[in-house]
């Protein structure tokens, strides 16, 4: 789960990582009260959408940044406006961008030196990594390909937590002064134990400032956090933004159905993430793409099967649906009972193929026959692909 910058700021605030202030604002009154708490002058106007690159991006309508640095708050004002309700694209969102449904204003805050700083969950060892380096406010994708020298990388003991030597290991790396060194170490200690406190996957400052005061502040906030640790903090569950999801993906989570879209037009519904992998594969296999990957999971009912249909049905790209179930714990005739139930509810008019094997395929089978329903049989795996996507094909 990812949160907005504007709340990732207010939990920085929280944990004692330096960040300039800031008001958020969702409409136009809240905006002008937003700005009635600045100070007259340099106003800084933030495009709030779970995707990066907003500084560099373009409205649909062609108005330009996503991130403004306004000399005024009439300025400030004049730009939150042209952003509130407008689509933002940048490099992250794709072509279709994301509506811009919340601002965040922050204080001017002129960097003497941009970095970058992050920190994640380093599969291959297993451990939290501190990221670092010198080239910030840029795209640190391209920093590691192009200079992987200047990424500096420090990989923390989850047992022993983060060392002093290490802390000061980033501060020599980045090139800070004494008293930014001081600085950044505080920051980079109380960085890691919020990290490590509300259970994030990764937490992301890009850029990182210097300012000539020598101070040491985060400009930009990205948190996003462990979706399995999530039980155990109500106060982040309650920052979810449903806005910024797909909604067929937030449907599918409220069915506890593991949906991801995809660009294909065979939609699959299968039961377990293995059988969904092979199904996607067998149907590439005979020159099909699938739309999605949908685990209904090991004990699926009528309700979640129905569920599952309408979802697949969401997708305008899809032109065929293949169902494939290996009935282990699950009885095929429940499957079957719920696929028919979709059918008949949602008035499907696509092609529909099933394959179902296993515990009552014989009764589940029956079902779907007796419903007298348009429903393709396959008698394997192969032969149901192969079958989908001929229909789909003609
Ligand atoms: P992103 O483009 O989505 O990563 O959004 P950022 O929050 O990083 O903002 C884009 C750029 O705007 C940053 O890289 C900074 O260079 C600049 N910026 C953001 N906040 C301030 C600020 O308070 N003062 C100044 N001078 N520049 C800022
Ligand atoms: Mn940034």
């Amino acid at each position: 789960m990812n949160i907005h910058e504007f709340q990732a700021n207010a939990l920085f605030g929280k944990y004692g990582v330096p960040a300039p202030k800031g008001v958020p604002a969702k409409t136009v009154a809240e905006i002008d009260a937003a700005l009635a708490q600045f100070p007259e002058g340099m106003v800084v106007v933030k495009s709030q959408i779970h995707a990066g690159g907003r500084g560099k991006g373009t409205f649909t309508d062609g108005y330009k940044g996503g991130v403004k640095v306004c000399k005024t708050k009439t300025d400030a004002r004049e730009a939150a406006l042209k952003m509130l309700g407008n689509t933002l694209v940048t490099l992250q969102t794709g072509p279709a961008g994301r509506k811009v449904q919340t601002l965040f204003f922050t204080e001017a805050c002129p960097p003497k030196k941009e970095y970058y700083l992050s920190i994640l969950l380093d599969r291959a060892s297993s451990r939290p990594v501190i990221v670092a380096s010198t080239e910030g406010g840029m795209n640190i994708e391209e920093v590691a390909k192009a200079t992987p020298e200047k990424i500096h990388k420090v990989f923390v003991d989850p047992a022993y937590g983060l060392a002093d030597f290490q802390v000061r290991q980033l501060c020599f790396a980045l090139g800070f002064n004494p008293k930014e060194s001081k600085e950044a170490a505080k920051l980079i200690r109380n960085l890691y134990n919020m990290f490590w406190d509300v259970d994030a996957s990764m937490v992301e400052i890009n850029p990182l400032i210097t300012t000539a005061d020598d101070r040491v502040l985060a400009l930009d906030a990205k948190v996003g956090f462990d979706d399995n640790a999530l039980f155990r903090h109500p106060e982040i569950v309650a920052l979810r933004d449903f806005a910024e999801e797909d909604p067929k993906e937030t449907e599918a989570s409220k069915h506890e159905l593991s949906y991801i879209a995809l660009d294909g037009n065979i939609a699959c519904l299968v039961n377990g993430a293995g059988l969904a992998m092979s199904t996607m594969d067998i149907i590439k296999h005979f020159g099909g793409n699938p739309a999605n990957f949908l685990d209904v999971g090991g004990g699926a009912s009528k309700e979640q099967v129905v569920a599952a249909f309408k979802i697949i049905l969401g997708d305008k790209n899809v032109k065929g649906i293949f169902v494939n179930i290996f009935g282990g714990i699950m009885d095929c005739n429940v499957i079957a009972a719920g696929i028919v139930e979709a059918v008949k509810e949602v008035g499907l008019k696509l092609p529909l193929v099933v394959r179902l094997e296993g515990n009552n395929v014989v009764a589940g089978k029956k079902t779907l026959a007796d419903s007298g329903l348009p429903i393709v049989s396959g008698d394997s795996m192969a032969d149901a692909a192969q079958k989908i996507v001929k229909l789909v094909a003609a």
